[in-house]
């Protein structure tokens, strides 16, 4: 109770007493509880002085009882009839001295008070009590006697008690986290800090998963959450980032906390960070597991991870590979420029691997000059996966050819590199390891500073792309590309637009399709120069027919990947383009493929609003064969979409065909959106698509790709005469 309320109601019960009993055998009337004798009055503040949240005693100046509330009685395990006629000694005859003093100074006209006292029940179980003592003056206004009253505080008591024990187990060497029971982080330790690097205040009010390291997928949390939910427990091993971003293991124990009801109301989360044992074990750790010259894991760890890598990919179907390495004359240089220059040449050259190298892969060093690295999580597809890893090891290899400059001399140091692939746990990982020795040997054989994979269909996919790549870099530094443009035709069979179509045609060799180049373009990343090539290319023919009055109003589509879309500078690679040719943003349409809104759409959006805004248009390809949200679709600011030629090439013969064709027409005129058919090569599938709504066609009806200068130069085939 507040101190404002003890007050007033002591001055109340004095008061009423005052007035109301001025006779002290009424009274004694009252303690004997005779209703029918007590005035009104009485009986009021009967039932008043009953229901005060403390107890309530009024004691003669022998300290006898006149009268006590049930709350006091209940208080102290006393009924009326202990008390009658007795004395508050009589019946605490145990009561402290220093209570006894402050009793007889209130005899005197003091008050007194106490905040928190222990008193000792009959049954010898203590509460703690707040009190307070005053003097009650009787008509003749001398001290009749004392007011005496209690309050129970002992379950407060033991909240607090348990708040400090709390808080002392809070200051642990174990990180903590107090959530609420949305997860929303209330409190975190000194610990926590520590570990993780983050301060309370950038913890406090957000949810934990801004520690997540991106390690575990979504099963796992689900599982997580499910084993709390099912048992209120959850206890293991689990990695997250610390705010230098680096990622350690952690022993996480998660409880939730319940109310009196049974309801979880927060959770609790303990940890350590396993990754730091104590100094000693650290040491003896790191000798049993790692090279001590360069700091890498060794063999014992490596196949150990190996053993890991092998149990990951069943899970995932992903196939990783495991590469070794091994540096070229390298004993060489070790004889004649002594061991220190080695040892310095092997430090380098784990530092390099260890910058070059994903966060999904890790190097080893096997002993001499002999290093592993083990790639995971390459690719579903066995030649994709080939050809990452062999891009990642040209990677490896050109890094570490950059000469090395030690004591002023400068070393050339270069590798051969040996690779195998694995998915599942087929092979073990000894077996790896003596593939990728045996191609290992083959690259050195080959004439060293070379990479060779173990199986044959592997190196002939790799040398393909190696071909591949080299090839497509000269074609666009020796303009081999060509743009060909295919005509758009409306209702009444006008010319309104064209489709940049991309050819290559390497010196000496017949023309490359852009089905098979595209790919590795985009797979190695050329896509990007190509494609901006072909938009420059483009503008330049679209601003040179705006000067034609017959071909001025002219659209020109542009294939664009999704590689290219997601450049940082796409926006303004589109902007500088227009200037510079002088083509107006309306006569340009990008088309744009649905697996471009796997990912990211929001950003996706952004980016077509901020070019949209320029006035460029857009038209969704190969419409229907991707995986179009119909949600995604009506965000997206588009004009036009591209009805996928496989519908059309069938609407003939296949009534499922004809009936996708309408449907996507209808969802189209639904978006307010213009349809446009691709791949229209006969009338009979001109008449079925313009009897469904689709006016705009395009297809070797109309007109093969041709050369710019043929665009508009004689009336289009499939026009009627
Ligand atoms: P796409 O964008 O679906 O282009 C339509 C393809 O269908 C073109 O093949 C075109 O020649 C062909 N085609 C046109 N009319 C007919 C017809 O009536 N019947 C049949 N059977 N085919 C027809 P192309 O030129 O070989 O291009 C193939 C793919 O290469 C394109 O498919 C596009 O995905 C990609 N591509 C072409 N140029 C570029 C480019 O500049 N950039 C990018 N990123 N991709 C391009
Ligand atoms: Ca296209
Ligand atoms: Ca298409």
């Amino acid at each position: 109770m507040p101190p404002g309320e003890w007050t007033a109601l002591l001055q109340a019960v004095s008061e009423a007493y005052q007035a109301a009993d001025r006779d002290r055998k009424l009274l004694e009337n009252a303690l004997e509880v005779n209703a029918q004798e007590l005035t009104d009055a009485n009986k009021k503040l009967r039932v008043f002085i009953d229901n005060a949240p403390v107890g309530i005693v009024m004691l003669d100046r022998e300290m006898r009882y006149l009268f006590a509330s049930q709350r006091w009685l209940r208080d102290r395990q006393l009924t009326i009839q202990n008390i009658v006629g007795k004395s508050h000694y009589e019946l605490n005859p145990t009561l402290p001295q220093h209570w006894r003093e402050a009793h007889r100074r209130c005899l005197e006209g003091a008050t007194e008070s106490g905040a928190e006292d222990p008193f000792v029940r009959p049954d010898g179980s203590v509460i703690w009590t707040k009190w307070e003592v005053r003097p009650w003056l009787d008509t003749h206004g001398t001290v009749g006697g004392i007011i005496l009253m209690s309050e129970d505080i002992t379950e407060r008591k033991r909240t607090e008690e348990q708040m400090r024990i709390a808080a002392v187990a809070f200051q642990s060497r174990d990180g903590m986290i107090v959530t609420d029971q949305r997860g929303i982080i209330l409190q975190v330790n000194q610990a926590f800090s520590e570990v993780t690097g983050y301060g309370a205040e950038e913890a406090i009010g957000k949810t934990a998963s801004f520690l997540r390291s991106g390690r575990h997928d979504a099963t796992f949390y689900r599982t997580l959450w499910e084993a709390i939910m099912r048992e209120g427990h959850w206890e293991g091993e689990i990695w997250n980032r610390r705010k230098d971003g680096g990622i350690y293991p952690e022993w996480l124990s998660i409880s939730g906390v319940k109310n009196g009801h049974g309801h979880i109301t927060h959770y609790l989360g303990t940890f350590s960070d396993i990754r730091e044992p104590r100094e000693a074990e650290r040491k003896i750790l790191e000798l049993a597991f790692y090279d001590p010259l360069t700091g890498l894991p060794n063999r014992r760890l490596l196949l150990d991870r190996l053993q890991q890598a092998l149990i990951a990919s069943t899970r995932n179907r992903q196939f990783g590979a495991v590469l070794l390495l091994d540096l070229d004359h390298f004993k060489t240089v070790n004889d004649t420029r002594g061991h220190d220059v080695g040892d310095q040449l092997l430090i380098e050259i784990a530092r390099r691997l260890r910058t070059t190298l994903r966060e999904t892969d890790s190097a080893a060093r096997l002993g001499g000059d002999e290093f592993v690295v083990l790639f995971e999580g390459l690719n579903e597809d066995k030649m994709a996966a080939a050809i990452t890893a062999e891009a990642i090891a040209e990677k490896l290899r050109s890094t570490l050819c950059q000469p090395i400059t030690l004591k002023g001399e400068v070393y050339f140091i270069t590798p051969s590199m040996g690779v195998t692939l694995f998915c599942g746990q087929g092979e073990g990982g000894d077996t790896l390891l003596k593939q990728a020795d045996l191609s290992l040997y083959q690259a050195k054989e080959a004439g060293r500073n070379a990479i060779r994979f173990y199986n044959l269909a592997m190196q002939q996919a790799v040398d393909v792309r190696v071909e591949m790549e080299a090839g497509l870099r000269r074609a666009l530094s020796h303009g081999e590309f060509a743009l060909n443009y295919q005509p758009q035709v409306d209702a009444d069979q006008r010319l309104v637009g064209v489709e940049a179509l991309l050819r290559w045609h390497p010196p000496g060799l017949a023309m490359v399709s852009p089905m098979t180049f595209i790919p590795f373009a985009e797979a190695c990343g050329l896509i990007v120069p190509i494609g901006r090539w072909v938009l420059e290319t483009a503008c330049q023919q679209l601003a040179a027919w705006a000067r034609d009055p017959a071909l001025r109003k002219l659209h020109v589509s542009v294939n664009i990947s999704a590689r290219q879309f997601r450049q940082p500078d796409f926006i303004d690679q589109v902007r500088t383009t227009l200037q510079r040719s002088g083509a107006r943003a309306a006569g340009l349409v990008l088309e744009l493929t649905e697996s471009l809104l796997l990912d990211d759409v929001e950003k996706v959006i952004q980016t077509m609003q901020s070019l949209k805004a320029m006035g460029v248009g857009f038209s969704i390809d190969d419409f229907g064969t991707g995986y179009s949200s119909l949600t995604y679709l009506k965000r997206l600011p588009l004009d036009q979409i591209k009805i996928d030629q496989s519908f059309v090439r069938d609407i003939v013969d296949d009534a499922d065909d004809r009936a996708i064709v309408k449907a996507i027409i209808s969802l189209a005129t639904s978006l307010g959106l213009r349809v446009i058919a691709e791949g229209v090569e006969t009338t009979a599938q001109r008449d079925l698509l313009v009897a469904s709504g689709c006016e705009i066609h395009q297809g070797y009806l109309y007109g093969r790709p041709v050369l710019a200068d043929q665009i508009g130069e004689r009336p289009l085939p499939g026009a009627p005469s």
